[in-house]
């Protein structure tokens, strides 16, 4: 899943990035409001966490912004302004949660899960299935047959994309962008080296490989060649 937080305090949107990374998000850090309708603009977010005071443009605008783009994604607001007017202007500008700086960061996780929750029950199915592999978005367990297979944050989000699309030829930039978010500029054959992780984990001993390498394009993954 991938995570849009727009903070202009870099110390917090570090810390944020960092946690957020550790439990399997892709996160992109936007330090204004115009970066912000911009990346947003660019990429699929899941989740948009956005502070209220930003350089440029302010938050409340971004989300009004958003929303009369017709995007639908999950806004949670976060801001060091508590009283009931500004919660109450945050959420009617289109934000779906509000968060009071400081918070604990346990809770902060704890709202992005019930909010992609809410959001997921829409178009994305929660259980992925491509032939006997599975992948549950919600408990993040990934399963071979009845054999459970362990897999690194990456190596899921790599995983849970490809899966999203079966059958689809996906290009190494869009894998890495999606992975690594746009920290990823084609540098390297990182992409093919977790394709390889992948396959050692999944396809490896398999009568049926699942992955599949389109020469000079990409990766897809489906049950047949
Ligand atoms: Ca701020």
């Amino acid at each position: 899943m991938r995570i849009l937080v727009v903070e202009d305090e870099e110390n917090v949107a570090n810390f944020i990035r960092q946690g957020l990374a550790e439990e399997g998000y892709v996160v992109d850090t936007a330090t204004d409001g115009e970066l912000a309708l911009d990346y947003a603009q660019t990429y699929t977010y899941d989740l948009i966490l956005l502070d209220v005071l930003l350089p440029k443009i302010d938050g409340r605008d971004v989300a009004r912004t958003l929303r009369r783009r017709g995007l639908s994604v999950p806004i949670i607001m976060l801001t060091a302004l508590d009283t009931v007017d500004n919660r109450v202007e945050g959420l009617d500008s289109g934000a779906d949660d509000y968060l009071v700086k400081p918070f604990a960061y346990r809770e902060l996780l704890a709202r992005i899960r019930a909010r992609t929750r809410t959001h997921q029950g829409g178009s994305e199915p929660n259980e992925l299935e491509i032939a006997d592999l599975s992948l549950n978005r919600l408990t993040r367990q990934v399963k071979r047959g009845d054999q459970p297979v362990t897999l690194t944050a990456k190596e899921f989000s790599l995983l849970e994309y490809l899966m999203l699309h079966p059958g689809q030829v996906l290009s190494r930039t869009q894998l890495g962008e999606q992975v690594w978010g746009y920290d990823f500029f084609n540098q390297s054959n990182i992409v093919d080296v977790y394709v390889g992780y992948l396959r050692r984990k999944l396809d490896d001993g398999q009568e049926q490989p699942l992955i599949h390498t389109v020469r000079g394009v990409g990766y897809k993954i489906a049950a047949e060649e």
